[in-house]
């Protein structure tokens, strides 16, 4: 077996880990990234492919451009059930849709440049513990046979299997489980149809749980012929896969039927929660997917892959430089993530689970009564905070729509309040590793409370 050392090994070269990659290239570290895909399949994750223009220029990263931008969004189209009741949200190159492959090639390929070793067709197959501590990863790569990735801090970086992290010892708290309920699964097709696709510089998303019960399908044009169609539907309910949905529904669209070819099928599951309870423990982190740092209520997850990479590499460079690579010199990671961008998770958190219980008849309404109109919706996925009393006037007319379902308003108050403390005590995080514990039994007594007040069933 081949030994190899480094400072730093990134398992999973996707969105996260690629990002963290970039990020390091000029830290003066030694960095490896392995993956067990070749070169045409990096980023290869099933994925609707948009993403807010926001996330590159917060996170530091290159804009999508050449081949890699396949279109520039301004803007979305919300659909109610019975697609009558439309809200238009418009921003001017807004975000992208892109081709997740030579994005994710680009920032490989400047990441090697700079002195990071890329190990491609390379999987790990567990993490190394010697003496209660992890020395690094075992893996198959095919050129180079076994390999010891021997690593002062391991990342996991591989979506939501989380393949290091499920096999660190039991006691650790990155060992955190989630209920099914907390995923989605979805499926899509990259497809290209016999139609031209009115502006599609808009992307579509269609609410409608007959479809895709407690996700929503979507229509995200790639151009004018080419289309990135598909849906999530969440776990643990018993309702039926997406494939079959898509096949046995969407496919009787007209606007989805009618296909010439079919570029690429493929499903995946997607964490819609809150973030890990921690994402650093000794000499490991967990950033992206198997950090849970996706949007709940969305499931757009790039973007907040490549936040939690930024964080990890500032507290990298922090830790490398105190010497100090256990729990506590990672902890960084956390405060900086959960403060910035894990709260707000948090509070998306609890309205995550409440919209999946609303019915056809509660969202075609609110979607027609423009209760879900573009400042509620940009409140919410702006500042994880359901803006219920922004103004008097806008209080009193908010209550006003709401007349005509008071049940409704019952909830949406008591939703209201259960964000505010979620993202609350999300920005209480503990300065350290000691006060973790304490933390978390707060934050699983808060969202336990939230399930009882709404009747969310558990
Ligand atoms: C159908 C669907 C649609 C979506 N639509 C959107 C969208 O429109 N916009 C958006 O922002 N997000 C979307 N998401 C979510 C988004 O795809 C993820 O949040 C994002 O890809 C997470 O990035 P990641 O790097 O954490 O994980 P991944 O993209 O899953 O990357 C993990 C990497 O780890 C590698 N790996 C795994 N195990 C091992 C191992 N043992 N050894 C070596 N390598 C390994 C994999 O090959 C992969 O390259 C969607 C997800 C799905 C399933």
């Amino acid at each position: 077996m081949k030994h190899y050392e480094y400072d730093v090994v990134i398992v999973g070269l996707g969105p996260a880990g690629a990002s963290l990659a970039f990020m390091l290239r000029n830290s003066g570290l030694r960095v490896a990234g392995i993956d067990w895909v070749g070169a045409d399949k990096v980023w290869g994750k099933p994925c609707g492919d948009a993403i807010s223009a926001s996330h590159f220029d917060r996170n530091g990263l290159p804009h999508p451009s050449g081949d890699a931008l396949m279109q520039v969004v301004n803007g979305a189209l919300v659909y109610s059930p019975s697609e009558e009741g439309v809200i238009r949200l418009a921003g001017q190159s807004a975000g992208y849709m892109i081709d997740r492959n030579k994005y994710g090639l680009m920032l490989l390929r400047e990441a090697s440049k700079a002195g990071v070793d890329v190990y491609l067709k390379t999987r790990a197959s567990h993490p190394v513990i010697e003496g209660g501590r992890l020395a690094g990863v075992r893996a198959t790569s095919e050129e180079l046979g076994e390999v010891e990735f021997r690593a002062k801090v391991v990342v996991d970086a591989t979506g939501s299997g989380g393949a290091i992290r499920r096999k660190l010892p039991e006691s650790w708290p990155t060992r955190e489980s989630s209920p099914e309920t907390d995923f989605v699964v979805a499926y899509r097709k990259i497809v290209e149809l016999d139609y031209d696709i009115e502006e599609p510089d808009f992307i579509r998303l269609y609410f409608n749980v007959d479809i895709a019960p407690g996700g929503y399908w979507w229509l995200f044009p790639k151009g004018r012929r080419v289309a990135n169609i598909g849906l999530g539907v969440q776990l643990g309910r018993g309702f039926p896969h997406p494939a079959t949905i898509y096949r046995e529904v969407l496919m009787k669209r007209p606007d989805v039927g009618r296909e010439v070819r079919v570029i690429n099928e493929a499903g995946a599951r997607i964490p819609t929660r809150r973030p890990s309870k921690t994402m650093v423990w000794d000499g490991f982190i967990s950033i992206g997917d198997s950090a849970y740092t996706v949007d709940p209520i969305h499931g757009g997850g790039m973007g907040y892959a490549m936040t939690a990479a930024r964080h990890a590499a500032d507290t990298l460079v922090e830790a490398f430089t105190n010497g100090d690579l256990t729990a506590k010199g990672l902890w960084g990671l956390n405060l900086r993530y959960m403060r910035t961008t894990g709260a707000k998770q948090a509070a998306l958190d609890v309205l995550r689970m409440f919209l999946q219980t609303l019915t056809n008849d509660e969202i075609e309404w609110a979607i027609r009564k423009g209760l879900a109109g573009i400042d509620e919706i940009m409140s919410v996925f702006g500042e994880g905070e359901l803006r219920t009393t922004p103004s008097f006037m806008e209080k009193v007319n908010f209550i006003v729509r709401l007349l005509g379902k008071p049940i409704l308003l019952t909830k949406l108050v008591l939703v209201s309040e259960y964000m505010r403390r979620a993202k609350k005590l999300y920005l209480e995080y503990p300065e350290d590793p000691k006060g973790l514990d304490e933390w978390a039994g707060r934050v699983e007594s808060l969202y336990n409370e939230y399930r009882k007040a709404v009747g969310i069933p558990f």
